[in-house]
């Protein structure tokens, strides 16, 4: 080290508390990265590596960019996963005595991230943490950019749904040395992980692994207490004890040694409770296309049908209640009433969206204002928008109608500040503090005075250069100036003799020479003496003005929240005017009813022809399991989706895409679609399938809603309609499991259990038959359909007329007598018949007989009662067994 030239030494010191980060240095106009860190940087952002003299040391590994461009290059590296530490030249390079004092200002990671191109305006940039409470998992989020900061405390298993709901950017998990190790790191995050993302590494966002001691509870909560200055978190709604104040306060201290200065507006700890929201687990968020379709896209989701906010704020809000309806009928009814205010007045909701459509994303403007980041157009922009609020009011008021005048009235307004920014800021404002020119004439006196001075000294100049003109007679005599020798007289090479005697000679130039005099040197001093303090003063001054402005945060994050609730109301009420939705009647007891339900989305993806509308009714007495048969392509999967999104957006507080629609509270949307719907996943398909199923009927109650497309498609038809079979005979007989369920299917063998259980009824979506063509209706009516037209959809298809000759012969064929008594399909038979016969024409079936003589085992068990057996005869029995086979 002491071989190494001091700005190494420097770059080492700094290095050694950055590890596992790649260190932008700052080098004058530029940022360089050295050794690995260069390596590594350039690789990734497709640099040239070079190598810089480090004394005795040898040379280092060197790659830079430019200062300029330096935000482009951040973010590939944080997109890349790196994080990202900045370290900035703290005093004027042409002050310092030896090497310029440099500090790390800000570390960059996926979750602590501000800088505005590396996010995205529509959703939250969400921090999490989870560590283990026992069987409970105890989580806390947080995004640094609008101040938001959630905790909860759920079971474990709920952990991952949750993740997913909230979609972190990062998240901190307790490790040792950055490493998933340790005692408690291994033990503690194994199971959480495996809750967190199935398998590990699957949540789709980094994971930083923290020293255990960062988890020590004292300190996480005195952290807390410190930095919200409480003394107890019940003014937050919130135990002392909560198990998750330690992940809030193991994220607040790694927010702050990433980000130091951008905590000041973190000013709320809110509870979460997972008992208010209805449960959407991530096959449900997935298989309905909420936020995201199965490519990842916002094209064809839920939210790109119901977004018509006109503000970011109002954008990532809407988002956030799609993936949590709420339970309570209250604050449903709450948000109705606000969506039917601006319904039924198109002039308001017109002149509020107008008014919103002015306004900035202020959450964030506050994130930037309290972190000293924002610029003169970003403080501009914040009063442009404040400067809207009042005449929101008064609309909002003069509607006369209840439900919105509570909403004015959480909307403050911010007279003196705005007036404060209009006085201060110019109105032609640059885009950086250091262009000049923020502060507008008047504002401030000293700085009019030297800004008069500047102005006179032009003045002055003009005359100067007269009057020299005038006295010496050189009439091409110039006043100019140049960086390297300040102002200076030019004079030509023919008037040189012209000089007067007190021009002190600077500099030749090819055409002629440049002097100084003292009277020019005395105003040089002033002049740029005055640009230097006008600079300095106009820097000071806005300051000044951003930190009053960040006085004001707690208060503006309420009013950017009320905004926000604002736009949502509007949108979802110009939603339901222009695409013809109602509101729903949220009504007590056990049923749900709608009529002329359409899909939100395939609605108006279907071109051509219209979209028709259907009636459901499910209830716990008569209509708990809607069997819905019908050919591919009927439209039952539609109809599955649209109930559930239905019923989803009732409890979301929005109106529905029906005529009329009465909700009963639903706890949980259970979704399975069946393998072959769901191609993207392109995952063990049935192993899947299986577990989402398991899922269900381990968790489902009577208030959920289940909605079952083709499950057991994934394996042989026999095997696949008993499990179908098997599983809506539980949900209709265990009485703490019977969820009202609609199972679309192709079986129509289905259709018998409406015979055998009561609470089922069949549906079929009605395909109008021509002989060889279909007609699809997408209609449904009572009644199981009898025939699948799978040879007629095939035919649709374009499946060459042989084939569909062929298929057809082996329908009838299978509709005959399906199989022989060796098990040999009766395929074979026919004109097209290939002359081998094959014998495995039909998947291996769980639970056929293998051919051969009984097998003595099997007999045993086929006589076996498990019901009427105890544990302990049970354990015998399979000991017994597991003997004969062994032998
Ligand atoms: P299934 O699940 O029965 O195979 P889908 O629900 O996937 O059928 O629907 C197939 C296509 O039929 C959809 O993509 C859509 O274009 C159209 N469709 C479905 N339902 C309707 C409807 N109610 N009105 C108009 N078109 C519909
Ligand atoms: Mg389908």
């Amino acid at each position: 080290m002491a071989d190494e030239t001091p700005l190494m030494q420097q770059y080492q010191r700094i290095k050694a508390e950055h590890q596992g980060e790649i260190l932008l240095f700052r080098m004058g106009d530029f940022y360089e990265m050295f050794s690995e860190d260069a390596k590594l940087g350039s690789k990734i952002l497709g640099l040239t590596l070079t190598s810089r003299n480090n004394g005795a040391a040898g040379r280092v590994p060197l790659a830079g960019v430019p200062v300029k461009a330096v935000e482009g290059y951040i973010a590939r590296l944080v997109a890349a996963g790196c994080k990202v530490a900045i370290c900035e030249q703290m005093e004027d390079p042409k002050k310092a005595k030896i090497i310029v004092k440099r500090q790390v200002t800000e570390v960059l990671t996926p979750g602590t991230v501000m800088t505005e191109n590396l996010l995205e305006a529509t959703s939250n940039s969400f921090l999490a943490c989870a560590q283990r409470a026992g069987e409970r998992a105890a989580l806390a989020w947080l995004d640094l950019t609008t101040g938001e900061f959630f905790l909860a405390s759920l079971p474990l298993a709920r952990l991952g749904d949750e993740l997913r709901r909230i979609g972190p950017r990062e998240i901190l998990l307790e490790g040792v040395n950055g490493l998933p190790e340790g005692p408690r790191g291994a033990q503690a995050n194994v199971p959480l992980l495996e809750a967190a993302c199935e398998k590990p590494g699957g949540l789709g966002c980094p994971c930083t692994w923290l020293e255990d001691w960062r988890f020590d509870r004292a300190t996480c909560v005195e952290g807390l207490k410190k930095h919200f200055g409480v003394a107890t978190f019940n003014g937050f709604g919130i135990e002392d004890d909560d198990p998750a104040l330690v992940s809030a306060g193991v994220l607040l201290d790694y927010a702050g040694r990433m980000q130091p200065a951008a905590l000041a507006h973190i000013v709320r700890l809110q509870p979460y409770f997972p008992g208010d929201y209805m449960v959407l687990d991530r096959a449900s968020v997935a298989n309905l296309e909420l936020v995201s379709n199965f490519s990842g896209g916002r094209g064809g989701t839920l939210l790109e049908t119901l977004d018509r906010t006109l503000t970011a704020m109002g954008a990532r809000t809407l988002r956030r209640w799609v993936l949590e309806p709420l339970q309570d009928f209250p604050q449903i009814e709450k948000r109705l009433d606000r969506v039917a205010a601006f319904h039924s007045d198109s002039a308001l909701r017109r002149g509020v969206r107008d008014l919103l459509a002015e306004v900035a994303d202020i959450e964030r403007l506050v994130g930037r204002i309290s972190s000293q980041r924002a610029g003169p157009r970003e403080l501009a922009s914040l009063a442009a928008s404040l400067g809207r609020i009042p005449e929101l009011k008064a609309g909002l008021a003069d509607s006369g109608n209840p439900a919105l005048a509570g909403l004015g009235e959480s909307l403050r307004e911010y007279p003196q500040l705005v007036a404060e920014i209009g006085r201060a800021l110019s109105d032609d404002l640059p885009a950086l503090l250091a262009d000049g020119n923020v502060i507008r004439a008047g504002y401030n006196a000293g700085l009019d005075e030297l800004r008069s001075f500047q102005t006179e000294g032009k003045d002055w100049l003009v005359r100067l250069e007269a009057d020299q003109r005038a006295r010496s007679g050189i009439g091409n005599l110039k006043v100019k100036y140049n960086r390297v020798f300040g102002y200076f007289i030019e004079v030509t090479r023919s008037n040189l003799h012209l000089v007067p005697a007190d021009y002190i000679r600077k500099q030749t130039i090819s055409g002629g020479e440049r002097f100084i005099t003292p009277e020019l040197k005395e105003y040089e001093n002033k002049v740029l003496g005055a640009e230097e303090k006008i600079a300095a003063l106009e820097y000071d001054l806005f300051c000044a003005l951003r930190e009053h402005a960040a006085t004001f945060s707690a208060e503006l994050q309420e009013t950017a929240a009320a905004l926000a609730c604002l736009d949502v109301a509007a949108a979802l009420a110009e939603v339901a005017a222009d695409l013809g939705y109602v509101r729903p009647s949220m009504v007590e007891g056990d049923r749900i009813f709608i009529r002329e339900g359409r899909h939100p989305v395939v609605e108006r993806m279907v071109q051509g022809h219209k979209f028709v509308p259907n009636d459901i009714e499910l209830d716990n007495r008569e209509n708990q399991i809607i069997v819905l048969t019908g050919p591919n392509m009927a439209g039952k999967s539609t109809l599955l989706r649209q109930v559930g999104l239905i019923v989803l957006l009732a409890h979301v507080g929005s109106f529905v895409p029906a005529a009329e629609a009465a909700v009963c509270r639903v706890d949980r949307i259970f979704t399975r679609v069946g393998a072959s719907d769901n191609l993207a996943r392109g995952q063990s398909t049935f192993m899947v399938e299986m577990n989402e199923t398991a899922n269900i009927l381990n968790n489902a109650s009577p208030a959920s809603l289940i909605l079952l497309d083709e499950i057991g498609r994934g394996t042989s038809t026999f095997d696949g309609l008993s499990i179908a079979w098997s599983v809506t005979e539980y949900l209709h007989e265990q009485p703490s499991r019977a969820a009202k369920t609609i199972f679309a299917t192709h079986y129509h063998e289905l259709t018998e259990l409406e015979s055998l259980l009561p609470r089922v009824k069949n549906f079929n979506v009605m395909v109008k038959d021509y002989g060889e063509r279909v007609i699809f209706l997408h209609k449904i009516q009572r009644g199981g359909s009898d025939r699948s037209y799978g040879i007629q959809v095939a035919r649709l298809a374009g499946i060459p007329q042989t084939v569909l000759e062929r298929a057809r012969e082996v329908l009838a064929n299978l509709e005959g007598g399906e199989f022989s008594a060796g098990h040999v399909p009766r395929l074979a038979s026919g004109s097209h018949a290939p002359r081998a016969q094959r014998r495995d024409l039909d998947q291996l079936s769980l639970f056929a007989a293998a051919p051969g003589p009984p097998n003595p085992a099997v007999e045993r068990l086929k006589d076996l009662d498990p019901d009427s057996l105890t544990p302990i005869e049970a354990l015998k029995i399979l000991y017994e067994l597991k003997k004969d086979v062994d032998k």
